[in-house]
Protein backbone atom coordinates (compact mmCIF):
# COMPACT_ATOMS: atom_id res chain seq x y z
CA UNK A 1 0.00 0.00 0.00
CA UNK A 2 3.14 1.82 0.54
CA UNK A 3 4.76 1.75 -2.51
CA UNK A 4 1.43 2.12 -4.63
CA UNK A 5 1.24 5.79 -2.83
CA UNK A 6 4.79 6.50 -3.60
CA UNK A 7 4.56 5.34 -7.08
CA UNK A 8 1.62 8.02 -7.40
CA UNK A 9 3.64 10.60 -6.06
CA UNK A 10 1.57 10.53 -2.37
CA UNK A 11 3.03 10.58 1.15
CA UNK A 12 2.46 7.70 2.72
CA UNK A 13 0.57 9.50 5.76
CA UNK A 14 -0.74 6.99 8.20
CA UNK A 15 -4.48 8.00 7.29
CA UNK A 16 -4.14 7.68 3.62
CA UNK A 17 -3.02 4.15 4.40
CA UNK A 18 -5.87 3.58 6.31
CA UNK A 19 -8.11 4.48 4.02
CA UNK A 20 -6.05 2.49 1.25
CA UNK A 21 -6.35 -0.38 3.70
CA UNK A 22 -10.04 -0.23 4.10
CA UNK A 23 -10.12 -0.48 -0.03
CA UNK A 24 -7.99 -3.29 -0.07
CA UNK A 25 -10.34 -4.89 1.98
CA UNK A 26 -12.89 -5.13 -0.09
CA UNK A 27 -13.81 -6.84 -3.92
CA UNK A 28 -16.73 -4.09 -4.76
CA UNK A 29 -16.80 -0.60 -5.16
CA UNK A 30 -17.50 0.95 -1.82
CA UNK A 31 -19.33 4.34 -0.49
CA UNK A 32 -18.44 7.04 1.43
CA UNK A 33 -20.05 5.94 4.16
CA UNK A 34 -18.89 2.30 4.14
CA UNK A 35 -15.22 3.79 4.32
CA UNK A 36 -16.40 6.04 7.35
CA UNK A 37 -18.08 3.49 9.59
CA UNK A 38 -14.99 1.72 8.46
CA UNK A 39 -12.56 4.26 10.07
CA UNK A 40 -14.50 4.51 13.36
CA UNK A 41 -12.95 8.08 14.17
CA UNK A 42 -12.02 10.27 12.02
CA UNK A 43 -12.13 13.54 10.50
CA UNK A 44 -14.63 14.42 7.52
CA UNK A 45 -12.83 16.80 5.71
CA UNK A 46 -9.38 14.89 5.70
CA UNK A 47 -11.67 11.93 4.77
CA UNK A 48 -13.01 13.94 1.61
CA UNK A 49 -9.58 15.59 0.85
CA UNK A 50 -8.05 12.48 0.67
CA UNK A 51 -10.38 10.63 -1.43
CA UNK A 52 -10.11 13.27 -3.66
CA UNK A 53 -6.30 13.24 -4.11
CA UNK A 54 -7.01 9.50 -4.43
CA UNK A 55 -8.36 10.36 -7.21
CA UNK A 56 -6.74 13.15 -8.71
CA UNK A 57 -3.40 10.55 -8.57
CA UNK A 58 -4.83 7.90 -9.96
CA UNK A 59 -4.94 5.83 -6.71
CA UNK A 60 -9.18 5.51 -6.84
CA UNK A 61 -11.89 6.13 -9.45
CA UNK A 62 -15.42 7.04 -8.47
CA UNK A 63 -18.66 5.15 -10.31
CA UNK A 64 -21.97 6.58 -10.47
CA UNK A 65 -24.20 3.59 -9.72
CA UNK A 66 -27.47 4.40 -11.87
CA UNK A 67 -26.58 8.15 -11.90
CA UNK A 68 -27.21 8.78 -8.46
CA UNK A 69 -25.15 7.01 -5.48
CA UNK A 70 -21.20 7.58 -5.99
CA UNK A 71 -18.94 4.57 -5.07
CA UNK A 72 -15.10 4.44 -4.85
CA UNK A 73 -12.90 1.45 -6.58
CA UNK A 74 -9.36 1.08 -6.46
CA UNK A 75 -7.64 1.59 -10.11
CA UNK A 76 -5.60 -0.98 -11.49
CA UNK A 77 -2.34 0.52 -13.22
CA UNK A 78 -1.98 2.34 -15.51
CA UNK A 79 -4.10 5.64 -13.81
CA UNK A 80 -2.51 8.58 -13.15
CA UNK A 81 -3.39 12.49 -12.83
CA UNK A 82 -6.70 12.21 -13.61
CA UNK A 83 -6.32 10.36 -16.87
CA UNK A 84 -8.11 7.15 -15.75
CA UNK A 85 -7.77 4.31 -18.46
CA UNK A 86 -9.71 1.86 -17.53
CA UNK A 87 -10.05 -1.57 -19.28
CA UNK A 88 -13.43 -2.51 -17.11
CA UNK A 89 -16.80 -2.53 -17.20
CA UNK A 90 -18.59 -1.82 -13.84
CA UNK A 91 -21.09 -4.42 -13.16
CA UNK A 92 -24.28 -3.40 -10.82
CA UNK A 93 -25.79 -6.57 -9.28
CA UNK A 94 -29.56 -5.88 -9.00
CA UNK A 95 -29.87 -8.39 -5.76
CA UNK A 96 -27.48 -7.45 -3.45
CA UNK A 97 -27.15 -4.04 -4.78
CA UNK A 98 -22.85 -3.94 -4.90
CA UNK A 99 -20.71 -2.88 -7.77
CA UNK A 100 -17.78 -4.78 -9.34
CA UNK A 101 -14.91 -3.31 -11.49
CA UNK A 102 -14.86 -6.24 -14.03
CA UNK A 103 -11.90 -6.72 -16.08
CA UNK A 104 -12.24 -9.75 -17.82
CA UNK A 105 -14.96 -8.71 -20.41
CA UNK A 106 -13.47 -7.91 -23.41
CA UNK A 107 -14.23 -4.13 -24.20
CA UNK A 108 -15.23 -2.91 -27.31
CA UNK A 109 -13.40 0.05 -28.64
CA UNK A 110 -15.78 3.07 -29.82
CA UNK A 111 -15.12 5.55 -32.42
CA UNK A 112 -17.13 8.42 -34.00
CA UNK A 113 -15.89 9.99 -36.85
CA UNK A 114 -15.72 13.59 -35.23
CA UNK A 115 -15.97 13.32 -31.99
CA UNK A 116 -12.97 12.11 -30.16
CA UNK A 117 -13.74 9.57 -26.98
CA UNK A 118 -10.88 9.80 -24.66
CA UNK A 119 -12.49 7.62 -22.07
CA UNK A 120 -16.03 5.77 -21.59
CA UNK A 121 -17.82 3.78 -19.22
CA UNK A 122 -19.97 1.13 -19.36
CA UNK A 123 -22.22 -0.20 -16.79
CA UNK A 124 -23.56 -3.82 -16.68
CA UNK A 125 -26.58 -5.12 -14.61
CA UNK A 126 -27.41 -8.54 -13.18
CA UNK A 127 -26.47 -11.19 -11.12
CA UNK A 128 -23.10 -11.38 -8.94
CA UNK A 129 -21.01 -14.33 -8.11
CA UNK A 130 -22.23 -14.72 -4.71
CA UNK A 131 -26.11 -14.35 -5.49
CA UNK A 132 -26.10 -16.23 -8.62
ZN1 LIG B 1 -8.49 4.99 -12.52
ZN1 LIG C 1 -24.95 -9.70 -5.58
ZN1 LIG D 1 -13.97 0.40 -11.82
Amino acid sequence: MEKLLKSKNLRATPFRLEVLTIFGKYENAIEMSTIESELGNFDRITLYRTIKSFIQAGVVHEIHVNGDSKKFALCAEGCENLHHQHDHIHFHCTVCQETFCLDTVEMPSLNHPTFTISSFDIQAQGICESCN
